[in-house]
């Protein structure tokens, strides 16, 4: 089986950058991959700030100089089969769009050598959806990340009915070496495990507030005091960010959602209060 020392990462965005960053940080050698050029300024960017949020919040980032080294030795491409001509490993982190996702997995499935272990960081698509176009099912699953993984270190790994046991617990045995936690999902589940719990939490919650049944620090404090959890679900949306929120309730079929998502839109959004990232949300920061 592929042990697992080169990793190629799609997408520089907010939660490419990251894996391809973390990655580095624990010794990997990492390649990443974007567009064009300007994606790749973007890329160099974004893992300078991540280098000096490490070195802030991370114990021992400071030391050797380890998280700017982290940054320095990722290698850029925008050439998709440069990107993955050695990889051991491919993770995937191209935006939540399947026409996107299916030409980029069409490509690098005709451009990776054999050995190649292929991963998705989709947070809502099945890797069944896309295992196909891979042309190679059997070594293609789901690694789902946390946004700032650095401190929310949950990497869910979830397989299809195809994926070969070996390459899943390659990828378990991977994440734990590049310093996550990995939480094995057992069958393909859509959420995996954190967001099948958290999105029907939130959506209470947000339905408490909207039906006038609760306030919103009445709603925390109860679910805190009842369940020892240090945050209630406003707070979780807070920390989310609520145009996160506010697009996915927009979206919903749900008509309470939808009610919810103009709740947010008119008392928040329109004011410039995001949640945690601005300062303020449901509570001032
Ligand atoms: P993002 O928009 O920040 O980044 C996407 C990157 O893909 C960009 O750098 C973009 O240039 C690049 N890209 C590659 N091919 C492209 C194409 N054909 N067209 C346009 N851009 C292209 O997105 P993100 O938030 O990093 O999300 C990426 C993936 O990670 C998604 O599948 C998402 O579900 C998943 N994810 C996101 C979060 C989160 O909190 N943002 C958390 C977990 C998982």
């Amino acid at each position: 089986m592929t042990d697992i020392s080169k990793v190629t990462v799609l997408g520089t965005g907010v939660l490419g950058s990251q894996i391809a960053y973390q990655a580095s940080y624990a010794g990997f050698d990492v390649s990443a991959w974007d567009i064009n050029d300007d994606a790749i300024a973007a890329a160099k960017q974004r893992y300078q700030k991540l280098a000096e949020t490490y070195e802030q919040q991370v114990d021992g980032a400071k030391d050797d100089d380890r998280a700017t080294k982290a940054a320095e030795s990722i290698h850029l491409y925008t050439d998709i089969a440069e990107a993955v001509a050695d990889a051991d490993l491919v993770i995937e982190a191209v935006p939540e769009n399947p026409k996107i996702k299916e030409q980029t997995w069409t490509e690098v499935g005709k451009a990776a050598p054999a050995k190649t272990i292929f991963a998705t960081n989709s947070s809502t698509l099945l890797p069944s959806s896309l295992m196909e176009y891979t042309g190679r099912p059997e070594k293609f699953l789901a690694l789902h990340f946390a946004n700032m993984l650095w401190v929310n270190k949950t990497a869910e790994v979830m397989g299809t009915a195809k994926t070969d046991q070996q390459v899943y617990q390659t990828v378990v045995d991977y994440a734990s070496k590049m310093g996550m936690v990995p939480i094995e999902v057992k069958k393909e589940k859509a959420g995996y495990v954190l967001n099948s719990l958290l999105v029907p939490l939130l959506n209470a919650a947000s339905e408490l507030l909207i039906d006038g049944v609760a306030d919103v620090e009445t709603v925390d404090k109860t679910w805190r005091l009842a369940t020892g959890a240090p945050l209630g679900p406003f707070q979780i949306f807070d920390v989310v960010g609520l145009t996160t929120a506010y697009n996915i309730s927009a979206a919903s079929e749900d008509p309470k959602q939808r009610e919810f998502a103009d709740y947010l839109k008119t008392n928040y959004i329109d004011k410039g209060k995001l949640g945690v990232a601005t300062g303020e949300g449901f509570y001032s920061y």
